[in-house]
């Protein structure tokens, strides 16, 4: 067999070749942007379709550059316009401009762990850990980890993963997301579960029957995601404090102090105030900062405790790296999180963004209206807690759409209608959000 040629005038012969392509201004941007070998394989996909004269020669390296992304990784930025403020599946928590710029600085070679003045090694996390007890008044000591349930795990593990006995409410004994049980962590770190009380009634009396050689702590879990009501009773953690062991108080959503709009969420300051000798939390629920565990001590037993904590052997397995140590002090100590902006943003001021992005919208012929809607904080926190919102309402064939566009957006449907909640979308997201649906219509 042999193979066909082309003949002198055939355009096959026109295909440019390979290094010609690759020394293409737009072609040597996405090297730089992309590496070499991801860019030489659009290459020789885009040569293939003119060989096969699904596209003209000509036309090689704009098709090799059609189908590039715009970075080397597949994560891509989605507009959250569904009114959860946070959505677990979109990464929880925005992170705020001035954790982003804290991003860049570390991520080089920097001096998380070097101390510039002497040359001798620093200690690793002081800004971060520094910047939350700032934050938060009565925390004497703090550690971080990587996320929640790693703060909570290695506070079992370090202070009860003997066999000793962690006491907590049978009302405290709940599954708080995907994988995250809290008896199931207790017991997977060799700790003993002792549970008191019913699932809907613990009294303080359970506890102190319960209380003895054995106990290593009493653990005070925060039901993140749902609510009991009617004949429920719990005992708070100032009761608790007087029953002699540590209290460990698992917030769950790291807000550090007390919010007017979340009178039910508890806060970091707060449990410390009454009488906690730990806190553990997450970084990147309400208080607005990358994925992280924070882990608190209050007066001098907290102190103490955390310091066994973190030399605890596997409090090194649990270790975060520089870039949550940057992005969680920006975070604590800098400007308000986005997080934090849209708790705090005046439903006001959302149905005029609403009624601007509306009217925009519905000039170029599309169905919108501005509508009322009410937004929720998600992410496994301040269940049932309603924040009064505004939405633009489109016809509800926009939901995929826009899902699939680009840049993607989530919106929400309700009663037949795609609904784009602003609560949880930047002021500086509208023009985005316009020419997301503008492009789909
Ligand atoms: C969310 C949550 C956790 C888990 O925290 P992650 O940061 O998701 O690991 C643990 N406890 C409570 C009460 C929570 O709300």
């Amino acid at each position: 067999m042999t193979t066909a040629r082309p003949s002198p005038t055939d355009p096959r012969r026109r295909i440019p070749r390979t290094d010609a392509l690759l020394a293409e201004p737009e072609l040597v941007a996405a090297v730089a942007r992309l590496g070499r070998d991801r860019v030489k394989r659009a290459v020789a996909a885009a040569q293939q379709r003119a060989r096969d004269g699904v596209i003209a020669p000509e036309a090689v390296a704009a098709d090799a550059v059609t189908g590039l992304p715009a970075t080397a990784t597949g994560i891509r930025p989605v507009l959250n316009a569904s009114g959860v403020l946070l959505h677990t599946n979109l990464g929880r928590a925005p992170l705020s401009a001035a954790a982003v710029t804290a991003l860049g600085a570390a991520a080089g070679t920097c001096d998380v762990e070097l101390d510039l003045a002497t040359g001798q090694r620093g200690t690793r996390g002081a800004g971060a850990v520094a910047a939350l007890r700032d934050a938060v008044p009565g925390a004497g000591a703090a550690w971080i980890a990587n996320n929640g349930a790693a703060a909570l795990a290695l506070v079992c593990a370090a202070l009860a993963g003997s066999g000793r006995e962690i006491v907590i409410s049978r009302g405290q004994l709940v599954e708080i997301g995907d994988g995250f049980r809290i008896p199931e962590l207790i017991e997977s770190t060799g700790a003993r579960l002792r549970p008191v009380g019913t699932t809907n009634r613990t009294h303080l009396r359970d506890y102190a029957a319960a209380v003895g050689p054995d106990t290593a702590f009493v653990l005070v879990a925060h039901p993140s995601n749902f609510v009991v009501s009617g004949f429920v009773a719990e005992v708070g953690i100032a009761e608790l404090a007087g029953l002699g062991p540590p209290v460990v108080a698992d917030i769950g959503s790291g807000l550090l102090t007390a919010h007017p709009l979340l009178p039910d969420e508890p806060d970091a300051a707060g449990a410390i105030a009454a009488g906690a000798d730990l806190v553990t939390a997450s970084g990147d629920k309400l208080l607005g900062g990358p994925q992280a565990g924070l882990l608190l001590g209050g007066g001098e037993r907290g102190t103490a405790l955390v310091d066994r904590v973190r030399r605890f052997p596997l409090a090194r397995a649990m270790r975060v790296d520089k870039l949550t140590l940057a992005a969680l002090e920006a975070s604590v100590a800098g400007p308000p999180t986005p997080v934090r902006t849209f708790l705090d943003a005046d439903p006001a001021a959302l149905r005029a963004r609403a009624g601007t992005i509306a009217e925009r919208l519905a000039g170029d012929g599309i169905d919108a209206v501005a509508v009322d809607s009410v937004a929720g904080v998600g992410g496994g926190g301040a269940p049932g807690v309603d924040l009064a919102s505004a939405a633009v309402a489109l016809p509800e064939r926009y939901a995929v759409a826009l899902r699939a566009g680009d840049p993607p957006v989530l919106g929400r449907v309700a009663d037949g209608h795609c609904l784009l909640d602003l609560r949880a979308l930047a002021p500086a997201d509208d023009d985005v959000l316009v020419r997301a649906v503008r492009a789909v219509a």
